[in-house]
């Protein structure tokens, strides 16, 4: 006797779905109800899907399955931002933020385990790279945070908090791929998950509203033009060759020169007509006025606005968060240059909500807790030891 894995559902496309309901005589809006379920109505059950014939059901569950990596530690932080750490086998962990905004819900996902670019600034990259996530695995972030979040919704609804819950900040309206590992080093995979998040039938998010970002993997910038044109943000870091060779060590194979001319091969497909450029400041590292000046220089070759991005220290990096002063006065001198620049505000900095940290820390299990300010946190679930 063979056996065989169930399929799981969550990461196939539209075309696959529709092929495999075929395989059983089934009609493509069969594979349309299914998707709906499987992903709008974050079903995990098969007899809940109760328009769907019984024989349909049974054939469902006999092979298929809908499986996100299990939740081993979900965290809240003050200032309402939410953090689940998942559980993707072999020691293993990835992380996605939800951060709610008076006028929005932005879910942060990871594309892969480690990374492989290992800018001396993240401590994602410190973990090296351990495997790309499945389109599964990427989609079962947000299908595992909507359906808390929704699930949350509708308690406060009919919960004595009714009033106190404001609606929007408790639903995902954009994604952005700024989680753990570099997205386009998983080209197929982030592509298959990214049209699930754009389908009418899934997720339905607006191209406007999911954003990949990137360290500057030259050619598969051209691809996602071409395949999926999403909004797109760029980690430049630095306004030099020299300096970014350092910062974001795959400078040395893209350099600044034809990281900008794919940005501006990009605008033609792009839903936006900007590029972001994150920048990270680092005390006394790209944070000086001749840096800005430079900077200048770049942002003249492309349609784009700034994102200052507060370095989020950890032990192993040895570098400093730029004084808020500094940062104010390097926004100052891009704006008078004409260019529209953010600082990004420090959310879920009780939970250690920046990029790769949670996972950083778990590894360390023992010390996690005295480390992280625990009246800030509620640490709702921990499955695992
Ligand atoms: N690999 C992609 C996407 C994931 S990183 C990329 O590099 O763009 C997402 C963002 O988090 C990047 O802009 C990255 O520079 C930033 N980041 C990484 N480590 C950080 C830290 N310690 N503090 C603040 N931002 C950090
Ligand atoms: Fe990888 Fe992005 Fe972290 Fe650099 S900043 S190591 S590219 S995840």
């Amino acid at each position: 006797m063979s056996i065989t894995e169930p399929i799981n559902l969550l990461g196939l496309s539209a075309t696959e779905l529709t092929d495999l309901v075929g395989q059983w005589g089934g009609k493509p809006f069969r594979a349309k109800q299914l998707q709906r379920w499987v992903h709008q109505r974050g079903a995990d059950s098969f007899d809940d899907m109760t328009d769907l014939a019984r024989e349909f059901r049974s054939q469902l569950a006999e092979h298929c399955s809908i499986q996100v990596p299990p939740v081993s530690i979900e965290q809240r932080s003050t200032d309402g931002t939410r953090k689940w750490l998942f559980d993707v086998g072999k020691n293993n962990a990835i992380e996605a933020v939800f951060i709610p905004e008076d006028d929005r819900g932005t879910l942060c996902i990871s594309s892969q385990a480690g990374c492989t670019v290992a800018c001396p600034f993240c401590s994602t990259g410190y973990q090296g790279f351990n495997r790309n996530l499945t389109t599964a695995e990427i989609i079962g972030q947000l299908w595992h945070a909507r359906r808390v979040l929704q699930a949350d919704l509708q308690s406060a609804r009919t919960g004595a908090d009714a009033q106190a819950a404001p609606e929007p900040t408790r639903v995902i309206s954009n994604v952005v791929m700024m989680g753990m590992g570099e997205p386009l080093l998983n080209y197929d995979q982030v592509l298959g998950a990214l049209r699930l998040m754009l389908d009418d039938n899934a997720y339905g998010l607006s191209r406007r509203r999911v954003t990949v970002s990137t360290s500057g993997v030259v050619p598969m910038m051209d691809r996602l033009g071409r395949d999926c044109p999403v909004a797109l943000a760029v980690s430049l870091h630095a306004p030099n060759d020299a300096l970014r060779d350092r910062l974001v060590p795959l400078n040395r194979k893209h350099p600044l020169a034809e990281l900008l001319a794919a940005c501006n091969r990009y605008l033609e497909h792009a839903p936006r007509d900007f590029i972001t450029f994150e920048y990270i400041m680092l005390d006394g590292v790209n944070d000086t006025d001749q840096h800005a000046r430079e900077l200048i220089t770049i942002a003249q070759q492309v349609r784009c606005k700034f994102n200052l991005i507060p370095f989020n220290p950890f032990p192993q990096s040895g570098l400093k968060r730029s004084p808020a002063a500094r940062v104010r006065l390097f926004a100052q001198r891009l704006m008078d240059a004409g260019i529209v620049t953010t600082v990004r505000k420090t959310r879920g900095d009780d939970i250690a909500a920046a990029c790769g940290q949670l996972a950083g820390d778990v590894k360390d299990r023992t010390r996690i807790n005295q480390r992280l300010p625990d009246r800030a946190i509620i640490e709702i679930k921990q499955e695992r030891g």
